[in-house]
């Protein structure tokens, strides 16, 4: 299995993070990134560095205005009298208004979710680093490759159509997804990471060539909040193409493998021609951000039934911090899904 990696991600290093009302150091480090790759290497997987150009597989899930602002924003903020060393939004809108502003810090509020995606200097190269690791992956697979990895930092799951959020900025598994289509008339989605995947939902929400299938932490406790009840079904073409399957928070091996089978069912009845994996390992034991108990052997077994499914397989890296049994976690994982255990 082919590993997509760009060390570039190391120049993205978020400081802000807003955890119940305290500033506590922002958990999605370079560190992350560095662990995995580090066991993925020492195991023989192959490593390639992206070699995806161009922004057209980014502007076919994105909305221009959020591309431009996180590809510009941070040089006008820097300008700013007194600017912090991070862009934070400190207002968004509300209601019913949606005026786009001209103002940076205006614009922040616009573009972004929540306080948890700080923009610096390199965190667009970044951002376009891990959707190039992404749309590499999915051309691999669709050049004949059975499964492909793209070890994406920062991660991307929570970017919606037009708003960056959650420590995402572009969604590398919608890329992924997109670029697939171009060769695969059904693809689905399947988002294994702990916290619901709002941003890959909003942007597939009314089609149906491609199918979207979370399991995650119940929203009613635990981040996103706002999205990835059992009631969003998507929407037009799309109703009947999105399936959320929450568990109950602190939930372990038995009821996350339930609802994944619960997922891989919906998958095989829809009957696609290949697969997004949004893998994230927060829901591990171990995890510093998860507050749930999946062991290792749970994530075996995971990886085992989503192997089963026997797809042509793009797998992104999502969510996931830093632990001792990070990296040994995605070796044996992928291992596993890539059937060479
Ligand atoms: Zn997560």
């Amino acid at each position: 299995m082919k590993v997509f990696y760009s060390d570039v991600h190391a120049l993205h290093q978020p400081l802000m993070f807003l955890k119940a009302g305290q500033l506590v150091p922002n958990p999605e480090t370079a560190a992350r990134a560095h662990a995995i790759a580090h066991a993925l290497g020492g195991a023989g997987f192959e490593l390639v560095a992206p070699t995806y150009q161009g922004l057209d597989a980014v502007l076919a899930v994105h909305d221009t205005g959020l591309v431009r602002f996180l590809e510009t924003a941070y040089q006008a903020w820097a300008r700013l009298p007194d600017a912090g060393a991070e862009i934070v939004a400190n207002t968004h809108p509300g209601g019913r208004f949606r005026h786009r502003p001209e103002s940076v810090i205006g614009q922040a509020g616009f573009y972004t979710q929540d306080a948890a995606c700080p923009i610096a200097a390199g965190t667009w190269q970044a951002a376009l680093a891990a959707a190039g690791c992404a749309a590499d992956a999915a051309l691999a697979v669709m050049g004949g490759a059975a499964s492909a990895y793209a070890l994406c930092r920062p991660p991307g799951h929570h970017a919606t159509r037009s708003q960056a959020g959650g420590f995402c900025y572009l969604n590398n598994a919608a890329v992924a997804a997109q670029l697939l289509r171009r060769q695969f008339k059904r693809v689905a989605i399947l988002d294994v990471d702990v916290h619901h995947g709002n941003g890959t939902q909003d942007i597939f929400y009314d089609r149906s060539d491609v199918f979207f299938a979370s399991i995650h932490g119940d929203p009613d406790g635990f981040y996103p909040f706002f999205s990835g009840t059992p009631s969003e079904c998507g929407e037009g073409e799309g109703l009947g193409f999105n399936l959320n399957l929450p568990f109950p928070v602190g939930s372990g091996d038995a009821e996350v493998m339930r609802a994944l089978a619960s997922a891989l069912a919906a998958v095989r009845s829809y009957a696609p021609q290949a697969l997004v994996l949004s893998l994230g390992f927060d829901a591990h034991e171990k995890d510093p951000h998860g507050a749930h108990r999946v062991s290792t052997a749970g994530f075996m077994a995971m990886a085992q039934a989503i192997s089963a499914l026997g797809l042509p397989c793009v797998a992104v890296q999502e969510g996931g911090y830093l632990h001792e049994e990070l990296g040994s976690l995605a070796r044996d994982f992928l291992r596993v899904l890539s059937g060479h255990c």
